[in-house]
Formats: structure tokens, sequence, C-alpha cells
């Protein structure tokens, strides 16, 4: 189940990333998944569902999934190309097929909406025991 071991990496990022800013807690989070992660969204967001609840500022985030075309550069004439059919990647351009991958190969998060309470931003002690 590689689902598990990505979705603890993106809540503890997550948690990691709204301390960093201050927050009181993640509305939303909107990941990027490449669809070269093979992954399965229903199995990754019952993982994420499961885990935030771990955490304090997570506990009530929404995960919004988004999946990802694999970015291209072509070595024959250094086009940009997006190619979503990975069974024979060719470039729209020229044809050829030899291509470097540029982007879209791994799983990032996109966006975060946080919320900061102000009254509480100078220092927090509440480690919540
Ligand atoms: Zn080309």
């Amino acid at each position: 189940m590689h689902e598990l071991s990505i979705a603890d990496q993106i809540v503890s990022m997550v948690e990691l990333e709204a301390k960093e800013a201050h927050a009181v807690k993640v509305s939303s989070v909107t990941i990027d998944v490449s669809v070269l992660m093979e992954v399965e969204e229903d199995n990754l967001q019952f993982c994420l569902n499961t885990l935030k609840k771990e955490y304090s500022l997570t506990a009530e985030t929404i995960f919004i999934y988004r999946e990802v075309p694999v970015e291209f550069e072509c070595l024959s004439c250094g086009e940009k190309v997006i190619i979503s059919d990975l069974t024979a990647p060719v470039c729209q351009e020229c044809g050829s097929s030899s291509l470097d991958i540029r982007g879209g190969d791994s799983i990032y998060i996109a966006e975060m909406e946080v919320e900061i309470d102000e009254s509480r931003s100078t220092e927090k002690c509440d480690a919540g025991e």
C-alpha cells in the first residue's frame, strides 16, 4: 500500500508548514498527483482522512485530489509537450520519441488554505497534552 506512505508524508508536511505559518487550522489542501505515481484516488483519500486525525491542525482538512499529466521536453526540437497517453509518447510537434521528463512526475502540495488566529498568533503554549 504505497498510498499510506504517501498520505503520511503529505499530512506531516502540511502540519509542519501550517505550524510554521502559525495557522490554527488547515481548511483545505490541494494535492497534484502525477499519473505516473499510479495512485488510487479513493485509497489515498481514505489514508489521508485516517491519518489527518492524528494531527491537531489537519483534523478537519479537506483534501482535494488533482491528477496531473506528465510534462516532457523533446530532445529533437526542444518543444515542451504534455502527454496523456504514456504507452507510446511522441512529440506532437515533430513526432520524435526522444523525450525527457521535465515535470508532473511526482506528488506536490499545490495549494494550502489555512486559518490564522490573530489573537493567538504571538506565542502558543497549548501543546495539547
Ligand atoms: Zn519534437
